[in-house]
This record gives C-alpha cells, sequence and structure tokens, in this order.
C-alpha cells in the first residue's frame, strides 16, 4: 500500500454504528482530510444505502476521484465468504452490504467487522506498527477483536479469528468466586463477554458485591475494597482470555481497545495477571493502549479498502 504522498486522497472510510454514521475521507499518508456525521437509518435497508451512497458520493466528489475505494466497518459479523452481515442492531442484518452498494455507487467496496477494523488500523501505523502479529482487543459493549498477520487481517473459513468473547469462562474460577452462567448474546452460555465486556463488568460486579457499578466508577475508585475485589477477579478472568489467546495465536503485541481500556493502568494490570496464568518461561505479548481509539475503525476500514483482496469480505 502507498502512504506516501499525503497530498493525494487514498480511500474512504465509514464506521457505520447503531446510531450514527460516521464517514471519512483519508489521505494517502491515512490522516483524516473530511469527516461528517449522521443518525444511521433504522427503518429500512434502502434508506441505510441511501444514507451511505449521499456520503461516499459527497467525500468522492470532495477527493476528485469518482471511484475512491470505500471500506466499511460495523458492529456484527460478517461472513467471510458470502459477505452477509448478521449484526442484529443494524438494518443492514441479513444483507450482503458491500454487494448491494456497490450496485449503486461502483468502485470498490468492503464490509467487515469494526473489531477487525480496529485491529487493522492499530497493526498499519497504529500502536502495534512494527509487530508481526497485532491482537487488536475489544473491551467494550461486547468482548471482540482482529488478529493481523504482517499488516493483513487473517479471515479464516468464516471471518471468525477475533470472536473471543465467545470462549467459555474458565471453571475453576467460576467454581472459586460462585459466579453466574448467563446466556450469551451470541446463544451460548457462560461466554467470557457475559462477565468480562464492558456490560460483563457491570455483572461481575453485581455478583460478587450485590451492587451493579460500571468501569468508570471502579475505575475512579479502585482502591475501594470492593472496586479493588471486582478488578482482582475481572483481571483474572481476563487473564485466561488471553492466556487462551496466546496459546492459539501467540500475538507479539496486544492493543487494547473499547471502553475499558481508558481505566488508568490496566495495560500493566493485564501484563501482570498474564504472567501469573501462562504457561512457565514463555515470552509475554506487550500489552499497550490505541493510538486511534475512535478512530480506528473509520481508519482500519479504509485501510481494508486498499489492500488486495485474499477474500474480499472479512
Ligand atoms: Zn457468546
Amino acid at each position: 500500500m502507498s502512504v506516501s504522498t499525503p497530498e493525494l486522497p487514498a480511500a474512504i472510510g465509514v464506521d457505520l454504528g447503531g446510531t450514527k454514521i460516521e464517514a471519512t475521507l483519508f489521505g494517502s499518508d491515512m490522516t483524516a482530510r473530511d469527516t461528517r456525521r449522521r443518525p444511521t437509518p433504522r427503518e429500512s435497508y434502502a434508506d441505510l444505502l441511501g444514507a451511505l451512497e449521499d456520503e461516499v458520493s459527497r467525500l468522492r466528489h470532495k477527493s476528485g476521484v469518482t471511484d475512491l475505494p470505500v471500506g466499511i466497518g460495523l458492529p456484527g459479523l460478517v461472513d467471510a465468504q458470502s459477505g452477509v452481515s448478521v449484526c442484529a442492531n443494524l438494518v443492514a442484518d441479513g444483507h450482503a452490504l458491500a454487494r448491494d452498494l456497490t450496485a449503486r455507487i461502483g468502485g470498490r467496496v468492503v464490509v467487515a467487522n469494526d473489531c477487525k477494523c480496529f485491529a487493522l488500523s492499530e497493526a498499519c501505523g497504529g500502536a502495534g506498527a512494527g509487530r508481526a502479529r497485532v491482537f487488536g482487543l475489544i473491551l467494550g459493549t461486547g468482548l471482540g477483536g482482529g488478529l493481523c498477520q504482517d499488516g493483513k487481517l487473517v479471515l479464516g473459513l468464516n471471518g471468525l479469528p477475533g470472536e473471543i468473547g465467545h470462549v467459555a469462562l474458565p471453571a475453576h474460577l467460576v467454581a472459586r468466586h460462585d459466579l453466574p452462567l448467563v446466556v450469551c448474546g451470541c446463544g451460548r452460555t457462560g461466554c467470557m463477554e457475559t462477565l468480562v465486556s464492558g456490560t460483563g463488568m457491570a455483572r461481575l460486579a453485581k455478583a460478587l458485591t450485590g451492587r451493579e457499578r460500571g468501569g468508570p466508577e471502579i475505575a475512579a475508585a479502585p482502591d475501594e475494597p470492593e472496586n479493588a475485589r471486582i478488578l482482582h477477579v475481572w483481571s483474572a478472568l481476563a487473564a485466561e482470555l488471553l492466556h487462551s489467546l496466546q496459546l492459539h495465536i501467540d500475538p507479539d503485541c496486544i492493543v487494547l481497545g473499547g471502553g475499558l481500556s481508558n481505566i488508568a493502568g490496566l495495560e500493566s494490570r493485564l501484563a501482570d495477571a498474564l504472567k501469573a496464568a501462562a504457561l512457565p518461561s514463555v515470552r509475554l505479548p506487550e500489552i499497550v493502549k490505541p493510538a486511534f481509539g475512535d478512530s480506528s475503525g473509520g481508519r482500519g476500514a479504509a485501510l481494508l479498502s486498499l489492500q488486495p483482496n485474499e477474500r474480499d469480505m472479512p
């Protein structure tokens, strides 16, 4: 990918969320040149396609390049082969968005899970730059991620690599702390996401102390005894997740994202917890905060639209 001529437009990145669409024009140095937000249409798929067409057309017109490539990141699974999305909070659910938008606007359109866009953005010029194997881990409303090898997403058979929120909770910690096993959004019971995501931390707090409290409240007073206990158990659970990640993927670097990544010192807390959970004598991955934060979704989607096809739609 060429990143040497900042004055030239390179790609459009769209962060397609449940409540807002943010479309950004990136120069070839991958800095934002123009960006605009609008509410996400929720009534019909045709309205959503129309809104995306409007935003892309405006930015293509501004860039002077009528077929500028477009990358879209959305909160859901995108099948690696059919391009069909599973995204409960969007009217794109069940549709092949890249195919349908391409039919309206032409040029290259790619659609990917937003956690994977985050991972790609941080692997390419972000906090994981220079590392061969980078895992982007989102600790937000949900728990997910994406794997990049040498600056490219690893897609697999289905587009699943990184969907680690649906790994089972560790039995020994569930038993030791008498933790609840609840049904996850994926339909399985006792997934890591149910206790380790941002909403999961609130559920964990309720289970351990009888009172629900969110990450910001816990982060504001981490040494308060109940908060310290919540963070201790949460870190032990998260460390088991990182241990599994290491056994399966063995990344050089893990870049944290999502709301919980704003907790001060979380990266060193997780590094210490992983050291205790990992196999003896193994090298540990670097755990770091993101370079681009909330803007990584659109940036990663734009980067994806510039990469050669492996399978077009992760
Ligand atoms: Zn699940």
